[in-house]
């Protein structure tokens, strides 16, 4: 049984236990109570949703493992020390017990009173985040939960379960059938059958055969502590960059804020290997971090976000809104912020995922066209986007191949586009091609395409090939409420035009403010929103401008 694959993350009991001054001791203390306790008593138990925090006076305190009833030493927390990590925040279920190791002397403040805590004094927030945050990578690092996959690395649901435990921060073990040969005795103790792979136990005790996203959650119970029925100032759709950044900007200027979340916080941008071009990174910043940070400070803001939760659907005929959920369940909201972003349509190609970033772009900017200078490359579509893309890329490479499956390009590119291409040298149109296969180690390195008239396959080396079939709005959720372009973008602010908003209703006097759609107080920003610029940084930008016209729909 292998520990599941994150970094080991080289901190120091130090930086993982910091004592706190007596200064700061105080000003926890101002927030609640001092706390004797015997020795031995059980503070906070492993799988219960934690409701205090507690810093050492005088004695310590185990931090324990808890496996099949067994108790393992994770750490000890000695005078000025203080016991939580990520659960404080998020309300989630602990992973560990906590106990006196002898007749200790504590200060003791709730959960709520941490939280309103970490909000107004920066210091303290620093210091516990910091310790929080690596806390929670430790006991990742040690597969410290009570979580176990058994799958295969063959198996694309064992590797959606992985990354999702992983995008949630969520410690597990990992078995895989190919490599243990414990693992029959393992199956054989669940009463599984290898054919019900991937396999999780859960807690110890339920075993769920190839579960969904939803069934993951509920067994865990991430969302169990998020009150459903009062009515949010802000509900946000989608915990990409553009929601995440709404959440944060939301809680941190006081607004009740609840996110929902289809799948995992980060979005599209939490797959991205490597992000080069968001400001103040230099070099880059992986996806998964970018996400995780977001996510973490949306929480620390007193966020609040139900995971592996679609928005079915939008109650949109009386304020206030309510996004409706399974089961006929409706989420009260004044303002709503869609931020549900665009899927990249993509080439049906079994091992496409090892080479995005690696030699696949979704977008042919000034950073990716570096990576081809004097290169030949490829590009699939035959849109307006693709035709940019290849007079764009033209000017830097040796040779760029347009490939497209029909017969020519009049019916999907603008005809300036098309006359650029004719005039460009070093542009060559294949038309009735598609890509059949892609090769190359840690990068791309070959492309096979066929022609499927005359069946010819060709095989190039070339390193980058650059998608542009498109990309599809997740609105369709929306059922009509709000005004939508062609392709399904929702249009907002000035987009919207006269006869938009009168076939919409919009029933006030104002227009919709920037970046609001044609329902009073929704909004619509990132990748979903017509016109966006597909970047992690708009994303970003519109999220957190968002947040300034909720106000003024508030006020209103
Ligand atoms: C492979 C790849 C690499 C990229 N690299 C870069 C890069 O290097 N630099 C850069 O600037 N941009 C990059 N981009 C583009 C960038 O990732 C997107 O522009 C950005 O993520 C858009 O953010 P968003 O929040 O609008 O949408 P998304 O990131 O798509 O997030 C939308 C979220 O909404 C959720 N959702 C959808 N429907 C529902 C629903 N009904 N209910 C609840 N939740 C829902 C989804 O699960 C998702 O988490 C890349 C994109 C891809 C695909």
């Amino acid at each position: 049984m292998d520990q599941n694959p994150r970094p080991l993350p080289g901190s120091t009991p130090d930086e993982m236990f910091p004592s706190l001054t007596p200064v700061q001791q105080s000003r926890v203390l101002a927030h609640g109570r001092r706390r004797k306790v015997t020795a031995h008593e059980t503070l906070v138990d492993f799988n219960q949703q934690p409701t205090k925090f507690f810093v050492v006076v005088e004695g310590k305190l185990d931090i324990l493992r808890v496996t099949d009833n067994r108790e393992e030493l994770f750490a000890v927390c000695g005078l000025g020390m203080f016991t939580g990590e990520m659960t404080v925040l998020t309300g989630r279920r602990g992973l560990v017990r906590i106990r006196a190791a002898e007749a200790s002397e504590l200060i003791e403040i709730d959960r709520e009173a941490l939280l309103a805590l970490v909000q107004t004094d920066s210091e303290l927030s620093d210091i516990f985040l910091h310790a929080f945050i690596l806390r929670r990578v430790e006991l990742i690092a040690r597969g410290v939960g009570d979580i176990v996959l058994i799958g295969s690395s063959h198996s694309l649901d064992t590797f959606r379960i992985k990354e999702f435990l992983t995008r949630n921060y969520q410690p597990y073990s990992y078995v895989d059938l190919e490599r243990d040969a414990d693992v029959q005795n393992l199956l054989d103790q669940f009463q599984v059958e290898i054919t019900e792979l991937p396999v999780m136990i859960c807690r110890r005790k339920v075993v769920l055969r190839n579960p969904t996203n939803q069934e993951i959650v509920d067994c865990l119970g991430f969302n169990e502590s998020i009150d459903r029925t009062h009515v949010r100032d802000m509900i946000v759709v989608g915990a990409g960059p553009a929601g995440l950044a709404a959440a944060v900007y939301g809680a941190s200027e006081g607004l009740d804020v609840l996110v929902i979340e289809a799948n995992a916080p980060g979005g599209q941008a939490g797959a991205s290997s490597k992000i080069e071009n968001y400001l103040g990174f230099a070099t880059g910043i992986s996806g998964e971090e970018l996400a995780g940070n977001a996510y973490t400070q949306a929480q620390k803001f007193g966020a609040q976000m139900l995971i592996a939760k679609d928005a079915r659907g939008l109650a949109c005929d009386r304020r206030p809104y309510a996004l409706k959920l399974d089961g006929n369940e409706r989420v009260p909201a004044r303002t709503v912020v869609i931020a549900t972003g665009a899927q990249y349509r993509k080439l049906l190609l079994e091992n496409l995922s090892r080479f995005e970033g690696a030699g696949v772009y979704y977008g042919a900017t000034h950073l990716e066209s570096q990576f081809c200078i004097g290169e030949d490359v490829v590009i699939v579509g035959g849109g307006n986007s693709a035709g940019q893309a290849a007079v764009f890329l033209a000017q830097t490479a040796r040779h760029v191949y347009v490939l497209v499956r029909s017969d020519n390009l009049a019916k999907s590119m603008s005809r300036y586009l098309i006359r650029r291409i004719e005039e460009t040298p070093n542009i060559e149109l294949r038309t009735n091609t598609e890509v059949i296969a892609l090769s190359g180690n840690d990068h791309l390195e070959a492309i096979n395409w066929r022609n499927q008239k005359t069946g010819e396959v060709e095989r190039h080396k070339i390193g980058a090939l650059f998608s542009m079939t498109g990309a599809v709005p997740n609105s369709a959720w929306l059922e009509g409420c709000v005004v939508c372009d062609d392709e399904g973008f929702i249009k907002t602010g000035s987009d919207l035009s006269k006869e938009d908003l009168q076939r919409a209703k919009w029933p006030l006097t104002r227009s919709p403010y920037l970046l609001e759609t044609s329902l009073p107080g929704v909004f619509a920003v990132g990748d979903v929103r017509g016109g966006n610029v597909k970047r992690v940084a708009s994303a970003v930008g519109e999220g957190s401008i968002a947040v300034s016209f909720v106000h003024q729909v508030l006020a209103e």
